[in-house]
């Protein structure tokens, strides 16, 4: 238990938590093209100042998260990370 802790430690400092965590995900309806672009530009400037984004990034690329804006990559980009390596 405090292993798991330790290692998802990262999380409580995550600039992400609270309000704003809401443009990090797609809503439950339909997004139009522009309304997404203006999401995920929202999440990524909060992400360019989270002190854990280098955390954020490694677990979201190791575990494949599939959706939403995490350590700063949207779906597509961490894909296309993913397809290089
Ligand atoms: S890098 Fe972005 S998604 Fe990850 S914890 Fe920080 S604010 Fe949240």
């Amino acid at each position: 238990m405090s292993v798991l802790i330790a290692t998802q430690d990262w999380r409580l400092r995550a600039a992400c938590r609270g309000p704003q965590s809401t443009v990090f995900f797609p809503p439950p309806r339909f997004e139009r093209k522009e309304e997404k672009r203006q999401r995920e530009r929202q999440a990524k400037e909060i992400c360019s100042s989270c002190s854990v984004l280098g955390d954020c990034r490694n677990h979201a690329l190791s575990r494949g998260e599939q959706h939403g804006i995490w350590g700063g990559l949207s779906e597509n980009e961490r894909r296309s990370l993913l397809d290089l390596s």
